[in-house]
Parts: C-alpha cells; structure tokens; sequence
C-alpha cells in the first residue's frame, strides 16, 4: 500500500480519530466520519470526472461487477435477456454471466484477436433487440492488454443498453474521464491502486436511469444499492490511493515501462520466449511471457521463494487450469501452459527487477536441461 493511505487509514481507528459509525449523525463523532467519507467520495468523483452521487462504494471489483451486472440484468429483463461480454473477463464477470445464464438469460462470449484485442465490428455485430448490457474490461488482468474502451462508448452511445466496464486495472494508471466517455458503469478496485483489499467503487450514471435491483437489502447506505455500514479506514485508505495514483499517474507509468523494458531486454537472451499480448496497446506493469520447453508449474515452483509469479489470475491460483484469457486468445500447447505473469509497480526498483529476470533466464535455462537430458 501507498504509505500515505496507510497514515490516513490509521487515523479512523482510534479514539482520537474517525472511529465513529458514519451514519450516527445525531452526534459529532458519527458526524466526523461522515464528513470525511464525503470528502474521500467526492475527492475520487472529481478525479473520474463524475458526480459525488454517481459513487457508491463496495467490497471491491468482485462486488463492484456482481452489482453491475446481475443489477442490470435483473431490474432490465422486461426488456431482454441478452447481455455481451468477453470471454478474457474476470472471473467475476464471466461468474455472473454463467449464474445468469442458469436463470434464462442469454450470453454472447466475444473473442478478441491473438493478440487480445476486441474488434469494435465483432462488438457491434453482436448486439440484437435483445441486448441489455455489454460489459468489457478496460485492461486485462493477466496480459495487461487494453480495450478502446472510449470509442467502444461512444458506438454504443445511442443504442438501448447499458455500458459497463470493469476498470480494476485501469483505474490510477490509465486516465478515466467519465465526463466525457459515455459509459453507465464502471468499476473500481482499491488494492489495485496501492489501496486496502476489500474496499472498491461503483460508478452508477444518474441513479434514476441507470437502476439497480441490489445484492443486498438491509440500511439504506449507499441509497440502498448496498447497505451496510461504510468502513471509514477503508474508504479513506482507497480515496487517499487513488490521489496519489492520479498525481502520479505519469511517473509511475514511466518507471513501469522501464522496468518493464529491463526485464524484457534480459528475457530476449533466451530462445523460446513469446510475449503474449499486444505489445503496443498494453499496460507496462504486467508481462504475460511463456518459454517453450518450460512448463508454468515448473518455473514458478522453481523461483517460489524469491519471485511471485503466477500462471492464470491470482483468484485461481491453486487450481491448475490453463488461463482462460490466453486459451480465448486462440494460444495453445506450451504457449499456453508454459505462460507466467508478472506485474510490478511504483515500489519496485531496478535492482528488484534485475534480480528476477537474472533468475528467470538461470532457472528457464537449468530447466531445460534438465528436459534434454
Ligand atoms: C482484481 C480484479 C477484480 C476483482 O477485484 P477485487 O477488488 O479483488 O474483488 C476484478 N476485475 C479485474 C480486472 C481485476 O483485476
């Protein structure tokens, strides 16, 4: 986490601070955390060029796209039954899609390309009457790849469907301006932005169009969309996140891309190696790499205790599955179950990142021996 959002999340948990229930306006103490959640919703709106109203905060992007899309599907379904997405989502997503699909609704799972890009004809070819809502990603979580997504709004713009997009790995790195991109739902993740876990965002374009039939029932919080009572510390650790991030949306990108270029650099002295995911529209902090003859199992069993690798999305780590993104993708054989990932960030250094790609190349090398003989 940014050091900064820890110091303000520390400062809502003791007496002398913010502790109080947010909600308990009729004293002081209730009313001091209010006032600071307020201020954390509206610092993040104006960052993402909406209303303080169109924010309501969750447990996170999981949460954030449960809400968004069996929200819309349910309140909606007088209307239709078909919802578009892609087959590289999240698990989130494509979760929901499948419980929805258990209950009558009709899912089209787009494909992108080899390289993991959607085509905005392959979008648009697929929607019918039917259709209620498209959501896509803005950035892949495990290739980095990123959708245009402001153009993909835009086509969309005047057809009678909702947008949603899941921003958990754009957010704080990509510029959002949802002012000026017509997107009805967006969602936000505070541990991507080097905020707390368990704590995210969903953007909800004019309430009164854009209705939810809610996860939960229970207070009014958050107009009734999600009840519960607001984790302050969390809120306020996620707002001071997101600040930073967007100050130093720049910077971090720079030292990501030059981390990124080192490591790349160091894995190019082996032959067998194929980065997976188009190159020039991805993010620099994720790298999506196989090595032919290495199996990913092998590899991140190898460097466990020195690199955090994984092979698929974190959330599935334990299960051995070929990743469901690169195999949409269209890649196969040791391509695909020999592909790691890697991301890193702000607090990573040079030498860190040196160090594992020295490694890697050591470790893919040892194990290819190993193989021959
Ligand atoms: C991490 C992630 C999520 C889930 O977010 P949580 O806050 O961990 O629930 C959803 N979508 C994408 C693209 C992610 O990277």
């Amino acid at each position: 986490m940014a050091p900064e959002a820890v110091t303000a999340m520390l400062q809502c948990l003791t007496g002398d601070g913010a502790f109080a229930n947010p909600a308990s306006l009729q004293h002081h103490f209730g009313e001091r955390a209010h006032a600071l959640i307020e201020d954390a919703r509206a610092d993040m709106a104006k960052s993402l060029g909406c209303k303080s109203s169109e924010l309501i905060f969750t447990s996170g992007a999981t949460e954030s796209n449960n809400l968004a899309i069996k929200g819309i599907a349910l309140r909606y379904q007088h209307k239709g039954r078909h919802i578009i997405t892609s087959a590289t989502e999240h698990k989130s997503i494509l979760d929901c899609c499948k419980y929805l699909e258990g209950i009558g609704f009709q899912i089209t799972y787009l494909r992108p390309d080899q390289q993991g890009q959607l085509s905005l004809d392959c979008i648009l070819a697929a929607l019918t009457e039917q259709t209620i809502l498209v959501s896509l990603m803005q950035v892949n979580n495990e290739t980095g790849v990123i959708q245009d997504i402001d153009r993909i709004a835009h086509a969309l713009k005047d057809k009678d469907l909702f947008f949603h997009v899941d921003a958990a790995q754009s957010a704080g790195k990509l510029n959002i301006n949802l002012a000026n991109t017509p997107i009805d739902l967006l969602s936000l993740s505070g541990h991507k932005f080097y905020g707390p876990k368990g704590i995210g965002g969903l953007f909800v374009r004019n309430r009164k169009q854009t209705q939810l039939t809610p996860l939960l029932h229970g207070g009014g919080q958050e107009y009734g969309l999600r009840p519960g009572t607001l984790p302050t510390h969390q809120i306020i650790g996620m707002a001071t996140a997101f600040r930073i991030a967007d100050e130093s949306m720049q910077e971090d990108y720079q030292h990501c891309q030059r981390l990124a270029d080192i490591l790349t650099a160091q894995l190019k002295q082996l032959d067998g190696v194929h980065f997976n995911g188009a190159p020039a529209h991805k993010l620099a902090n994720i790298i999506n790499v196989s090595f032919d003859q290495v199996g990913a199992d092998a590899l991140m069993i190898a460097l466990r205790d020195e690199i955090a690798m994984a092979s698929g999305s974190a959330c599935n780590s334990g299960a051995i599955e070929a990743s469901h993104v690169l195999r949409a993708m269209g890649i196969e054989g040791d391509r695909l179950y020999g592909a790691v990932r890697i991301s890193f960030g702000r607090y990573n250094t040079e030498a860190e990142i040196k160090q594992a790609g020295q490694r890697m190349v050591e470790e893919v090398a040892r194990l290819r021996q190993l193989t021959l003989e």
